[in-house]
């Protein structure tokens, strides 16, 4: 069952990763957590960088998506500035909503990647679609009430992923 939480890719953000390779490896779609991975929680819009980063990825010929377990309110200035489809209230880790986006978009899970900055939602809900799950560090240490749940757990499985021999929280790889 841990294998399920250990990333394929492990990057610092989302502006470290190497998306040249991920277009090498057939990737066509990404899918973008928010809080803590294009934003922390306490801003309310994406930063100049964001929007550069998400239309340069545009123009690589990628697909990009935002799925988010965030109510649509939050996400609404969100879709609008980066201009991309969103998935809101997602439930991530739960499959319904990634099955409806690999129908939506018409891809094989093996050519869409998520991209996220916890192991109990982003990577295993990519990791039980096989679609290619990739963990960056949280952009802040501010989370939501339940995400702080949720990274006790994360911190038990990261110290069971490095015992295994599986995960190193200090060596980026992909
Ligand atoms: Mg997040």
């Amino acid at each position: 069952m841990i294998e399920k939480f250990v990333p394929d890719v492990f990057s610092q953000s989302i502006y470290r990763l190497d998306y040249k390779a991920l277009k090498t490896r057939g990737i066509e779609l990404l899918i973008f957590d928010l809080d803590n991975t294009i934003a922390p929680i306490s801003e309310t819009q994406p930063s100049k960088e964001a929007i550069n980063l998400i239309n340069d990825l545009k123009d690589m010929g990628f697909t990009c998506i935002l799925m988010t377990n965030a109510g649509r309110k939050r996400t609404e200035v969100f879709r609008n500035k980066l201009e991309i489809d969103t998935c809101a209230k997602a439930r991530k880790p739960f499959k319904k909503n990634y099955k409806k986006i690999l129908k939506l978009y018409n891809k094989e899970p093996e050519h869409v990647a998520a991209i996220g900055d916890q192991l109990i939602t982003d990577i295993l809900g990519a990791n039980l679609r096989g679609i290619v799950s990739i963990l960056v560090n949280p952009i802040c240490k501010k989370d939501y009430p339940l995400t702080k749940i949720n990274r006790q757990l994360e911190k038990i499985l990261f110290a069971r992923m490095q015992k295994k021999g599986v995960f190193k929280k200090d060596k980026y790889y992909g």
